[in-house]
């Protein structure tokens, strides 16, 4: 919530707290709510009838605005610009009735506060100066991360490690476009060859280093979302039984009826460090009815994008007959194949088409062979991590579409050196690739960017 001046934010638990309240045994610890703004100290002296003192949980019964004790509460003070926001900001911890909490929220907006928008807090700590914008960032993909992977790269994230890539980067650039600035006043001179020599390479390394933090976008996508993994195979060679045994559940429906997975199923699980977001497909049949030829299409579309497929194949049975759309996606690196219903045979499987793949034997009956199958895949995560130095750098799509821009002018500016054209346009695109760089870490003023940014933060973050 955010008062005219200040900002007042339910954090999670309070939001969990109310929505108990719909269940009969709706109990729960703490509720935890957090003001923000100038008018902070004056509403936490009114509320605890003194000013409590910053830094520190100070007990206080929470008055109403009409002098009526609410609850027992702790106060905590943080005096900016030593805060998460910068400005002065109060944490309220109230026992997590949520019908008291409702009450102090009450009383808080009876107060003047209002309620802060969804990411208001990390846009008012970066508007102050407490963060950039590629840290603002970090604090989501923190909240949303879902495996120690995501994590690590959250925390490098916002501890800066993005933001130093960056300077560095703007840094170079700015040495070059110092460089060349030099000689905008004097257009009928031409760099002296040593100066051309000196922006040559050091827009090589720009573009060098840029394309490698770009080549960490497609990581950064899979620790957002999960590593795309495609579960395909023949009607009843066991895909469903995998996903629920990978799944640790029931999850698909398992019928010894071929073709009873019509459309696709989407599981997230965590491997290891990796999450994995398995799609479980319809049965391919090279001799499809109308029905299965639109799961077919279905499944086609998700292959087309996976990061990772699963090639389920019926031990018991000979090789299938795979429909020509779907053999030419498939290769030794995106293709794992699982050998499934080991336990009905000895013998291993042999289908030449498949020989030089790697190869996990499996039983969905008897759980046979998933320790290995669980190894293969974090491996297959595994190798999607781009090494770029000692930090866990993955970009965003934000962050690669800048890049990419800053690529782009970059290119051509080298290109324009190569063939003598005047300094003026080619410090213009150097000045593109600035501009770009500092979409990242916000460094320009793009309110519109701003605004679409923090919108989509939870509310109260
Ligand atoms: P899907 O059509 O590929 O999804 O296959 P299902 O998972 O529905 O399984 C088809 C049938 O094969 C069911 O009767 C399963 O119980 C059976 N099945 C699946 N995996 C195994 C396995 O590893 N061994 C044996 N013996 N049967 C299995």
């Amino acid at each position: 919530f955010v008062t005219t001046q200040a900002c007042l934010r339910a954090m999670a638990s309070t939001q969990d707290t109310i929505a108990a309240l719909a269940t009969p045994t709706g109990t729960s610890a703490i509720a935890v709510l957090r003001i923000s703004g100038p008018d902070t100290k004056e509403l936490a002296e009114k509320i605890a009838g003194t000013l409590p003192s910053p830094r520190s949980a100070t007990r206080a019964d929470y008055r109403d605005i009409e002098g009526n004790i609410v609850d027992d509460v702790l106060l905590t003070l943080f005096v900016g610009p030593a805060s998460y926001t910068a400005e002065d900001t109060l944490e309220i911890s109230c026992h997590g009735n949520p019908f008291l909490a409702q009450r102090i929220l009450e009383d808080l907006l009876a107060r003047g506060c209002h309620p802060a928008e969804a990411g208001e807090f990390t846009q008012r700590a970066f508007l102050n100066g407490q963060m950039d914008l590629s840290q603002a960032e970090a604090v989501m993909d923190l909240i949303h991360a879902r495996s120690t992977r995501a994590l690590a790269a959250a925390n490098q994230q916002l501890r800066g490690a993005l933001g130093r890539k960056m300077d560095a980067l703007i840094e170079g650039l700015l040495a070059v476009l110092a460089n060349i600035e030099a000689y905008i006043d004097f257009p009928d001179e031409d760099l002296p060859t040593e100066d051309q020599e000196f922006v040559a390479v050091a827009l090589e390394r720009l573009k060098i280093d840029t394309s490698n933090l770009l080549a960490t976008n497609h990581y950064g996508d899979i620790l957002r979302d999960g590593l795309k993994t495609v579960i395909l195979g023949e009607p009843n060679a066991g895909k469903s039984s995998l996903l629920n045994r990978l799944v640790g559940r029931d999850r698909a429906l398992v019928s010894d009826q071929p073709g009873t997975t019509r459309d696709y199923l989407e599981e997230r699980i965590i491997l290891g460090d990796h999450c994995l977001r398995l799609i479980d497909t319809a049965g391919l049949n090279a001799a499809p009815t109308e029905l299965e030829k639109l799961g077919m299409e279905k499944s086609l579309e998700r292959m087309a994008e996976a990061d990772l497929i699963l090639l389920v194949l019926d031990q018991s049975k000979s090789s299938p007959e795979l429909p020509d759309t779907v053999r030419k996606h498939l290769n030794k690196v995106n293709t794992l194949i699982v050998a499934n219903k080991s336990d009905l045979t000895s013998d291993a499987v042999s289908s030449p088409e498949f020989g030089n793949y790697e190869t996990i034997a499996t039983s969905a009956l008897t759980g046979a062979g998933f320790d290995e199958l669980q190894i293969a895949l974090q491996n297959r995560a595994d190798a999607f991590h781009v090494e770029l130095g000692d930090e866990l750098i993955a970009i965003n799509a934000r962050h690669a579409d800048a890049l990419a821009r800053a690529n782009t002018c970059l290119e051509q500016a080298s290109a324009q050196l190569k063939s003598g054209d005047p300094i003026e346009l080619i410090a213009s695109e150097l000045r593109g690739s600035l501009a770009a760089y500092g979409e990242i870490s916000g460094k320009i003023d793009n309110e519109r960017m701003l605004d679409h940014l923090f919108a989509s933060f939870c509310i109260g973050k």
